[in-house]
């Protein structure tokens, strides 16, 4: 069945040059990128991310890890990966959510750690079913930057809204 999952390379990924390394890992999925850009993580987006997340002891620095402020690249590399069993098939390849405990092949167990301080530095964020991954692509993708209609729409009327637009 085709499924689309969402994928963040993550501050600590791209601070590692991993992109290149980690999209490699992902192509042996054999799913198409459907969505991809670099987007800036606002405390708004990271909180709404993980916000079945809010009660753990982690949380105040999970909400600086994915906005960068621990890694000095304030960004994080956001796509849709589509295709049957995409959310299966790329948590397969991400691995455990502790690198330490991931399989030694995966891309966090390859490319991840536990830094001194306790932070998990998995390097990738991967959708775990099929309702995170919607919640998930709706609130890091407009509909016109996804290349397949994957969930209904509307026509919405904005006035009055200020936007940059190229000069
Ligand atoms: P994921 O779906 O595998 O990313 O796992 P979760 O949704 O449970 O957690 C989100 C992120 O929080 C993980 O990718 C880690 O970066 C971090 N995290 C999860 N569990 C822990 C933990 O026990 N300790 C720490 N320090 N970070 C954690």
């Amino acid at each position: 069945m085709a499924q689309q999952t969402l994928i963040l390379i993550k501050p600590d990924g791209l601070v590692k040059s991993l992109t290149g390394n980690i999209l490699t890992r992902l192509s042996e999925s054999k799913l198409e990128i459907i969505a991809a850009k670099m987007a800036r993580v606002s405390k708004e987006l990271a909180e709404k991310h993980y916000c079945h997340l809010k009660d753990k002891p982690f949380y105040n620095e999970l909400i600086k890890y994915i906005m960068g402020e621990l890694h000095d690249r304030k960004k994080v590399l956001a796509m849709v990966y589509w295709g049957d069993d995409a959310i299966g098939k790329v948590r397969e390849l991400a691995g455990e959510t502790n690198p330490e405990e991931a399989n030694p092949v995966s891309i966090r167990g390859q490319y991840g750690r536990i830094t001194t301080k306790g932070l998990y530095e998995n390097v990738i964020h991967a959708s775990t079913n099929e309702e995170e991954a919607q919640r998930e692509i709706k609130l890091w993708f407009e509909p016109d930057e996804v290349i397949v209609e994957l969930y209904q729409t509307k026509i919405s009327e904005v006035k009055n809204i200020k936007k940059k637009v190229w000069a």
